[in-house]
């Protein structure tokens, strides 16, 4: 291994929410090769595929864009621009628009994958001076169920507990999540645990036996849709047991009657009817959390992506608090973040409900807080629009122009081809990107080229809360700029004040600045603090110590009014859309182990790209045979919305009447027959408006 030179920099990976440490070898060639930061916290040394592939993505520049283009009408060509040409214009346009229909006529949709400053500078834009809420981000699609959820069941979005719990815990509750192929760093320290110590207990449960399964003690492979049905079994055979904590739900949790009333509606065995799994498994799943010292319960994608998605975190994170598994070491309910920086996003308020520092968007007290602080207009009360909102608002033309950065709704959007549509329809597009392979440039009127991962300093927050500062290692090429330096320019050309940053720490400490006295206050930190320390968890108050604050709650006093936990009594009523005669199966959606998203960058890697070549269906034998439907065969997968042609997987490791597709290929030369978002849904979660991926209707036939 090398020393740490000024050619070696550190950095953090870029892809999922795990937030392992990199470090960048600067090569003599201009090229950068890599390796695991041994020093660091989270991976000690150990990069998963796609971590390990990341240089790649580095060096291969074929396909950046590299400088500003433009157009007058879409009928024209793209043409070569100045920065100055490419933002004056985008600013004239946006100012005609602002002030002929009001400033809810545009919108920004941005990326979990955005550094913490990029998101600040955007959000300060939107909110704080064009006055309108209209920013939201790929996070919708991803985080925001358990967002919500944590902040009903605990007061505040904040995971409780760190990673450093897992080698304290001797119990995983693993639900709607594959941490094997998509979070496997973490889920290798998970392995580790247990193969250390043979009395570790690990439960999956999912739809489908993954990589994740074979290393479990209890499968539950429950129906689709079902989790709520299955958490309140538990949760009714725990209080039977009398394996909850009573001093907890008396002392430090409100709702527990009501809980306790409305998990006895149904018997056990009638629950196990519903999710398709044994009484005895049941019981058995209560029986390891009864007897645990340490229980986590780990979650991602399975729970968030639903149309009763906020309903099923809660009744997940039910079972950490009337068993009182919260606040102490080993114990706690651990949202697996999907993307590297959801959580950095949420703290500077970047989605269409949010406030910085996760203030409120409805608390008046909170919006002039913000306002004094920015010195702009006076913030709106009206929650902006969200994913999923602002593309049928481009469709029926109340929202004029949109700018894209950072994110390809084309391939990642339920029902695409509603986007498509809205594009289409889009009086204005502008699209920051760092690749001339974004589906959305079809569209736009401004490209402007980005700097990429390891060509801009930044931080990002990974999903135990841990705040790292990320290294400029190379120059961008061509023109291409970072992002939140084109958002300052632009800003600076609509005329507003308070963009006129000296560098990405002034940002930072603005944004650092404005948390003070919230539940987050990272006040204490600045770049200085992050380049000596690398790593800290917030908060990270003037006093705190030197690696922040690894746990949550370890008074058991929570961010309510009450300061008690709350334990929700949801309803389990499926919402989603049901099989019928037409469409008999259920589609679920998800990724594979070596892509990332829509595969921008790891889709440019060879070794990454032999793994899954191309997408497919992953569907059971036993319909595959009444199907006549044979390994490799094309099949057809139809939905209300559209359909896709893809190659049967025949595989017993999902259930009988359920189909897998992959979510990350979208329009290839031309073609989006692999695209899965042809055929998903776009019913949201009425409160988290997190959208129903992972259930929808679809016929399956032979091609
Ligand atoms: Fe990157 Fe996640 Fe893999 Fe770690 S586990 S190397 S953060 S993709």
């Amino acid at each position: 291994p090398r020393k740490h030179t000024d050619t070696q920099l550190s950095t953090t990976c870029c892809y999922c929410g795990v937030g392992c440490g990199v470090l960048l070898n600067k090569e003599k060639n201009g090229t950068v090769s890599l390796q695991g930061n041994k020093d660091h916290p989270v991976n000690k040394g150990a990069l998963c595929s796609k971590g390990l592939n990341l240089h790649h993505t580095v060096n291969d520049k074929s396909d950046r864009l590299l400088y500003p283009q433009m157009r007058y009408n879409k009928s024209m060509p793209m043409q070569r621009v100045s920065w100055d040409e490419a933002l004056n214009r985008t600013a004239a346009v946006f100012k005609t628009f602002i002030n002929k229909y009001g400033p809810d006529s545009v919108a920004f949709y941005a990326s979990g994958q955005c550094l913490t400053e990029e998101y600040y500078v955007v959000n300060k834009l939107l909110k704080g001076f064009i006055g309108s809420n209209n920013i939201d981000t790929n996070s919708r699609l991803c985080m925001s169920s358990a967002v919500a959820a944590y902040k009903l069941a605990l007061g505040e979005d904040s995971v409780p507990l760190c990673y450093e719990d897992i080698e304290l815990a001797d119990l995983f509750f693993v639900t709607g999540a594959n941490p094997a192929w998509c979070h496997p760093i973490l889920w290798r320290r998970v392995e580790a645990h247990k193969a250390a110590n043979p009395n570790v207990k690990i439960i999956v449960v999912d739809p489908r036996a993954t990589d994740t399964v074979s290393v479990a003690d209890l499968h539950l492979q429950i129906n689709p849709g079902t989790d709520i049905t299955l958490n309140h079994a538990i949760g009714r055979v725990l209080i039977e047991n009398g394996d909850i904590d009573l001093d907890f739900v008396t002392n430090h949790a409100e709702g527990f009657e009501a809980y306790s009333k409305l998990v006895f509606e149904k018997t056990v065995n009638e629950a196990a009817r519903i999710c398709g799994v044994s009484e005895a498994d049941i019981m058995l799943a209560a029986k390891y959390i009864g007897e645990a010292k340490g229980f986590i319960s780990m979650w991602t994608m399975g729970l968030n992506q639903s149309a009763i998605g906020v309903n099923k975190n809660l009744s997940l994170i039910n079972l950490n608090l009337i068993t009182g598994h919260i606040g102490k070491p080993g114990s706690g309910p651990l949202s697996l973040t999907g993307q590297p920086n959801a959580m950095g996003g949420r703290e500077v308020g970047g989605l269409a409900n949010l406030l910085p520092a996760h203030r409120d968007l409805s608390n008046p007290v909170h919006r002039e807080e913000v306002q004094k602080f920015w010195g702009g207009t006076t913030i709106n009360p009206k929650p902006g629009l969200s994913a999923t909102e602002m593309f049928a608002a481009l469709n029926d033309g109340k929202l004029k122009a949109i700018w894209i950065m950072c994110t390809n709704p084309l391939t990642s959007m339920p029902n695409v081809r509603l986007v498509e549509e809205a594009l289409k329809k889009a009086k204005f597009v502008v699209v920051q990107e760092i690749t001339n392979k974004s589906q959305c440039l079809e569209y736009a009127d401004v490209i402007l080229p980005a700097a990429a991962w390891a060509e801009k300093e930044g931080t990002m927050t990974n999903s135990e809360r841990r705040i790292s500062y990320l290294n400029k290692v190379l120059d961008a090429p061509g023109e291409a700029l970072p992002d939140a330096e084109i958002i300052c320019r632009f800003a600076r050309k609509m005329g507003y004040k308070g963009f006129d940053f000296k560098d990405n720490a002034a940002i930072y400490a603005e944004h650092a600045k404005l948390t003070a006295k919230t539940n987050i206050d990272i006040s204490g930190l600045s770049y200085e603090i992050l380049k000596e320390r690398k790593t800290v968890q917030w908060p990270y108050k003037k006093k705190s110590a030197p690696g922040g604050t690894p746990r949550l709650f370890t008074d058991r006093k929570f961010y309510t009014p009450t300061q008690k936990a709350r334990i929700h009594a949801v309803p389990d009523a499926l919402t989603s859309e049901q099989p019928n005669g037409d469409y008999p199966f259920i589609l679920t959606t998800g990724r594979i182990r070596d892509q990332w998203h829509t595969m921008s960058k790891t889709g440019k890697v060879n070794k990454l790209n032999q793994h899954y070549a191309e997408a497919f269906v992953e569907i059971h034998p036993a319909d595959a045979e009444r199907l006549k439907i044979k390994e490799g065969d094309v099949t057809v997968i139809t939905s209300r919305r559209g359909s896709v042609q893809v190659k049967a997987k025949i595989s017993a490791q999902i259930k009988k009447g359920v189909i897998f597709l992959p979510m990350h290929w979208g329009k290839i030369l031309g073609s989006d027959l692999n695209r899965a978002n042809n055929v998903t849904s776009d019913l949201v979660d009425p409160i988290s408006k997190e959208p129903d991926f992972k259930y929808c209707a679809v016929q399956v036939a032979k091609f």
